[in-house]
């Protein structure tokens, strides 16, 4: 160590964070890390992992009725909101005790404190007013969900970080927005019995993902009973005298609620962090300005995570934290690959994804191939639920490179994680047509879809 109280300091201790300093404690260096709240970030503490609590939670109502058509009689069920929010608080705790061993096991000095930058090479631990220098430090403070700032009555209105901790579960919810977290939460809260509306400003939800997905989630939503405004978005909140919430539209339509809740975004956390003082610029959308390697602009500070808003994803975050180190201190300089990353939506049902939609693809390729199919699940069969599956793949005719594939259904977030193996290795359609389908799964139908359902050419469908 050169002169510097520490090797490296870490600001945010979520999953990039703790990665970057974990394993960097692990190599020998002094670490520092420093977390304002709980250590885990948002997606151990108010984030993927809750959520995807509550996304099983508010399937087993499902799963009583599917019962029936497999000859099972199930008794009257009930629902308590208070033990679903204890078992998850007593799951999330045994995490972030996970990860704060993992920090103190390769000897990191863990802050229970915000810390802000003073200068490129000190950080100031806010609770206790020390200063300590580092050779290097990380920022990596994530994203903080984004509120309509002149909205009147946003207060009234809450973000995912307040649905994790509601008292009581509403009768009524109406969700504002229509990305991942929108429309994740609206099907928890409709799967645990509450009456629930989505309000979007677009034209059709998800608007970044492949029609069919789009289309065929929004139609299994309102099918289920989730109400589905489009183009259309709040201009005013006020709380009724009975406690309820009625929110006004711009078409002029009057929703009473409960609760709302705004999913329309995250934004990077970075105010008061002591930027400024070091130097430290950002970009147009707000988040850390980062090079290919997570270096900002002042050399020794690096960022990662959704702090720098490349791509908010912890997978993500931990791939640049590993990179970072790699880079710093394994002599391998690593910059994170983009390229085909594989998400799902933990939506009901799923959308797995990974690659171009067609739109997209559409855009970039001169003739695309689509094959698509759309079927009753097996289970489906006995237990007489409605449900359809959607799975399509995105080729591009030239060279038979599959460049996208999508599923809509039970299971497509693991179905999209061994896709994305194979479209990161540059799968092509004949690799999935000489590959023996296991059967009987829903999955097979992506080895034996033989024929283009359709073709683009130059944009326009033939
Ligand atoms: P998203 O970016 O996914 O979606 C934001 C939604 O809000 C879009 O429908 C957007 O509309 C709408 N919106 C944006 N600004 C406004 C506004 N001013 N007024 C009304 N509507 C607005 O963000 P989320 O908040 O859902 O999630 C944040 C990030 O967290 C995601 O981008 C994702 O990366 C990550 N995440 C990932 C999950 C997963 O992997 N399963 C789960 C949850 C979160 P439009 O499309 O028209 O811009």
């Amino acid at each position: 160590m050169s002169g510097f109280d520490f090797d490296l300091f870490v600001i945010g201790g979520g999953s990039g964070g703790v990665r970057a300093g974990r394993v960097a404690a692990s190599l020998g260096k002094k670490v520092g890390i420093a977390e304002e709240y709980r250590f885990g970030g948002t997606c151990v503490i108010r984030g993927c992992v809750p959520k995807k609590l509550f996304v099983y939670a508010s399937q087993y109502h499902e799963h009583f009725e599917d019962a029936a058509g497999f000859g099972w009689s199930v008794g009257q069920s009930t629902f308590s909101w208070q033990k679903l929010i204890e078992a998850k608080d007593r799951e999330i705790a045994r995490l972030e005790g996970l990860y704060r061993k993992g920090l103190e096991n390769n000897k990191a000095d863990i802050f229970d404190s915000r810390a802000v930058l003073v200068d490129r090479h000190t950080v100031k631990i806010v609770k206790t007013g020390e200063t300590f220098t580092a050779e290097r430090i990380i920022i990596a403070t994530g994203a903080t969900p984004s509120m309509p700032d002149t909205l009147e009555g946003r207060e009234y209105a809450i973000s995912s970080n307040e649905a994790f901790h509601l008292k009581e579960l509403p009768r009524s919810i109406v969700v504002a927005g229509a990305g991942y977290i929108a429309v994740e939460f609206a099907n928890i809260f409709h799967g645990l019995g509450v009456e629930t509306t989505l309000i979007y400003r677009g034209r059709e939800i998800l608007s970044r993902f492949d029609g069919d997905m789009r289309r065929g989630l929004h139609k299994a939503m309102e099918d289920k009973g989730i109400r589905i405004i489009l183009e259309d978005v709040f201009t005013r909140i006020e709380k009724q005298g009975d406690g309820r919430l009625a929110a006004t539209t711009m078409k002029g339509e009057v929703l009473i609620a409960d609760q709302i809740m705004f999913a329309i975004g995250r934004r990077p956390n970075t105010a008061n962090l002591g930027l400024e003082a070091a130097g430290v610029a950002l970009d147009e959308k707000g988040g850390i300005k980062v090079d290919a390697y997570s270096r900002t602009n002042v050399p020794g500070i690096f960022a990662l995570g959704d702090v720098t808003d490349r791509v908010q994803l912890t997978p993500v975050a931990i791939h640049e934290a590993m990179c970072f180190i790699e880079t710093e201190y394994r002599n391998n300089p690593t910059s994170p690959d983009y390229d085909v990353i594989a998400t799902a939506v933990f939506s009901q049902p799923e959308i797995g994804t990974v690659g171009l939609s067609e739109e997209d693809a559409a855009r970039q390729y001169d003739e695309l191939e689509v094959y698509r199919a759309e079927f009753r699940p097996m289970k489906a069969t006995l237990s007489g639920r409605g449900e359809k599956m959607i799975m399509k793949l995105v080729v591009n005719a030239a060279d038979r490179k599959v460049l996208g594939a999508h599923i809509l259904g039970h299971d497509a977030g693991e179905m999209a994680q061994l896709l994305g193996i194979t479209l990161k290795a540059g799968g092509t359609k004949d690799d999935f047509d000489h590959t023996m389908a296991v059967h009987p799964t829903a999955a097979e139908e992506l080895v034996t879809m033989y024929a283009p359902s359709y073709r683009i050419r130059k944009g326009e469908r033939v």
